[in-house]
């Protein structure tokens, strides 16, 4: 099988809002001439076609604007929100196909040899899953979709779209409200009192509830990512809620 490796030839004009109707049914054409309902990508690692906003998307960092070989940086970097400057590539977020696509995919993608580790891009998905998830929160909270401590949440439990308990809460995570969130799917038992207290400005805070379903679901994937870098994953249950959520 001949395998089309995803790389793009220039990066895609900005998405621009128009306020006017949209024309409706008129699919893109594609590089290759075609055209394409919803846009998709392969997959550098294992050559599958996947939905876009399935596969995470790579840049090759000598054609962002870093002068190859001048720094440490490594060759590739993560493109989370899309867009960046430069050649693309893209991965399943999974293990075996960033081991595959450090091994031997960026090079074939970018048509130039690249080495870099799976452990490099662990650590990008998560510095970036990081500042993704902080983000979220800090929305959900400015939008009024957060609340936080047991007898908030606990009130609010029946329409809490998701449910973040700190993972040095044993004993919360025991009490019946808690139980019945995770059984429902709503629940992922993730980070510390520490972490969620930072994020409210307060001290430790063991438990949050995001009351709003598109941001629920984009932070139970962006936790989802986190959970495939181990080292930083205190808890479980992230990649397990994200079908729940959505
Ligand atoms: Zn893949």
């Amino acid at each position: 099988m001949n395998v089309q490796l995803a790389t793009e030839r220039r990066p895609k004009p900005a998405r621009t809002r128009s306020a006017g109707p949209r024309r409706g049914g008129r699919a893109a054409p594609s590089p290759r001439g075609g055209t394409t309902a919803a846009p998709t990508r392969t997959c550098a690692g294992c050559g599958q076609r996947a939905a876009q906003h399935e596969v995470l998307r790579w840049v090759h960092a000598g054609e962002g604007g870093a002068s190859p070989g001048a720094s440490s940086l490594p060759p590739v970097t993560i493109d989370l929100k899309g867009g960046a400057r430069g050649r693309g590539a893209w991965v399943h977020p999974r293990i075996e196909c960033l081991d595959k696509a450090a091994r031997h995919g960026f090079s074939r993608s970018f048509r130039i040899r690249v080495d870099v580790s799976t452990e490099q891009l662990l650590e990008q998905i998560r510095a970036a899953a990081e500042r993704r998830l902080a983000g979220l929160i800090h929305a959900a909270r400015a939008s009024r979709a957060l609340i936080f401590g047991r007898d908030s949440v606990r009130e609010k439990s029946a329409v809490a779209s998701l449910v973040l308990l700190a993972a040095d809460s044993p004993s919360l995570s025991n009490a019946p409200f808690v139980t019945e969130l995770g059984a429902r799917g709503r629940l992922v038992i993730w980070g510390t009192k520490e972490r969620y207290g930072t994020w409210m400005g307060r001290g430790d805070v063991a438990i949050l509830a995001i009351m709003e379903h598109g941001l629920a679901t984009r932070i139970a994937q962006t936790l989802a990512l986190l959970n495939l870098a181990p080292q930083t994953v205190s808890g479980c249950g992230a990649a397990d809620i994200v079908s729940e959520v959505r």
